[in-house]
């Protein structure tokens, strides 16, 4: 028997990865250990500042990819803002600059020279865009305005974590102008469902969408929309936003236009984004203790390639590697050929195993006689013997199933930790001891919602499209309920 035989016989539950912390003995540790091992992102020399390595960066760039395609597709434009705004145009809507004044950094010089106005370095946008818009929209004829744009902005930040909570961070900033309100409000619901969509279908993560409370809304919004995903360990974390900022904007700027009847009008806007968070979303997702697993579709490797290292392998069995590396990469699959000499197998299984790579493809001696290959599914260990001929077809499928299997493992999760909870008590004793989403009814006020945050952390995620069909009462006050919502502990 070869000796490759003994090394790869690994039974379902046998892990190769033995250094990370296990998710159930402390999460958080679990987390950072997998975004360190995983070479996902390291800290810089800016506190709260985090370097995305290459193999981070890679999961991002292809996620940005897919939803680029997916902006430009909906009739949106790319544009690039500067990164710096005048004090006096940040402070233009009030509740913009209050909203955003706590986390915003400062450029107060210029070479030697002290600055006579300070610039804000952006932590959105609108207060940059605005003003070029309201000079760009002249007439009905100029509108809508569609515009997006892929930038950095910082949010000084006093408890950071690397992809969720980071003073810089990378997203994209759609912002919109429209003639009227109906339009704004489409377009800021056409958006939110373009996430949803894009989020369950590239990342494999279930949404709920729904509207937000007052206190939860963007700064100078009218109404913002959320898409909510829940983590395994039980908090919810905000995957995307859509802010329906009404005229808001438009006023704080001269934003105006002439209409068909050549009367001047200020105009409707929108703004909504993703960032980074999304990466830290898939980690939190479909992580497991033997660290991460990627979605094939943004996978920067979808299938590695690991030859049996038995004897004169560089001879006998290295050459097979490299034809199955070309025939794979040309049928369009990511894949990549672990060719390192001073590695075995099984440390290569572990470090591949850890990074998330959907599929490995082994090859030894054996299975060249034989004209086969193993695959071997990272999501549930599945281990097949597979012909070389049409391995390609056979393989494009399998990375589609592990797509699958991973947005049907999460749905089941988040169903499963989403209760209805009636009663204030059992409210509480759920929060502390299993959260998730609790879906309790609320009667609207503000009272409420921060008297439930200041007794369990908990805040209203969003209030569900469609859940105001059911009649209740408050689990706080026992008022007249207008909704259930979702409540959970949030990143
Ligand atoms: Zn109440």
């Amino acid at each position: 028997m070869p000796s490759y035989v003994v090394k790869e016989n690994v039974s379902l539950d046998k892990r190769w990865v033995s250094e990370i912390t296990p998710k159930a003995e402390d999460f958080s540790k679990w987390y950072l250990d997998v975004v360190r091992k995983a070479e996902l992102a390291d800290y810089g020399s800016v506190k709260g500042c985090m370097i995305i390595r290459p193999y981070g960066y890679g999961i991002w760039e292809r996620a940005r990819d897919l939803l680029d395609r997916r902006i430009k597709d909906s009739g949106h434009e790319n544009a690039y803002f500067p990164l710096f705004i005048p004090e006096s145009a940040l402070k233009k809507e009030a509740e913009h600059v209050k909203g955003f004044a706590p986390e915003v950094a400062w450029v107060t010089r210029g070479g030697n020279e002290e600055l006579e106005e300070p610039l804000a370095i952006r932590p959105t946008s609108e207060a940059i865009i605005c003003p070029m818009y309201a000079k760009w929209v002249r007439s009905y004829r100029d509108l809508p305005i569609l515009i997006n744009q892929w930038a950095n902005v910082v949010r000084w930040e006093k408890v950071t974590r690397p992809f969720l909570r980071t003073t810089e961070f990378l997203w994209q900033e759609g912002h919109t102008v429209h003639a009227t309100a109906e339009e704004a409000q489409d377009e800021t619901l056409r958006i939110l469902e373009i996430y949803r969509e894009f989020v369950e279908t590239e990342l494999a993560i279930p949404v709920v969408k729904g509207l937000k409370t007052e206190r939860e809304r963007f700064a100078g919004a009218l109404q913002t929309y959320a898409i909510e995903a829940l983590m395994t360990d039980g908090r919810a974390l905000q995957a995307g936003t859509s802010h329906n900022l009404g005229q808001h904007f438009a006023k704080a700027f001269d934003i105006r236009f002439e209409d068909e009847n050549q009367q001047m009008q200020y105009g409707w806007s929108t703004s909504w984004g993703v960032s980074t968070r999304l990466v830290g979303a898939i980690i939190m997702t479909h992580g497991d203790d033997s660290g991460l697993i990627v979605p094939p579709h943004v996978a920067p490797i979808q299938v590695i390639i690991v030859p049996i290292s038995a004897g004169n392998w560089k001879e006998t069995v290295l050459p097979h590697a490299r034809s199955l590396l070309e025939k794979l990469r040309a049928a369009g699959i990511r894949c990549k050929l672990d060719d390192r000499d001073n590695y075995t197998p099984g440390w290569k299984f572990a470090d591949w195993e850890m990074r998330g790579v959907p599929v490995r493809c082994e090859i030894g001696p054996k299975d060249i006689e034989k004209k086969q290959v193993v695959l071997v599914r990272r999501d549930n260990r599945e281990k097949a013997f597979v012909p070389m001929e049409g391995l390609e077809s056979r393989l494009t499928a399998m990375l589609e199933q592990v797509q699958d299997a991973l947005f049907r493992k999460a749905c089941e999760f988040r169903d499963k930790n989403t209760t209805n909870v009636d009663t204030f008590p059992v409210f509480e004793e759920m929060m502390e001891s299993r959260p998730g989403f609790l879906r309790c009814f609320w009667c609207g006020s503000a009272e409420c919602e921060t008297a439930v945050k200041e007794k369990t952390s908990a805040t209203i995620r969003v209030i569900p499209f469609g859940a105001d069909e059911e009649k209740g009462t408050c689990v706080f006050c026992g008022k007249e309920a207008i909704s259930r919502v979702l409540f959970a502990k949030a990143y």
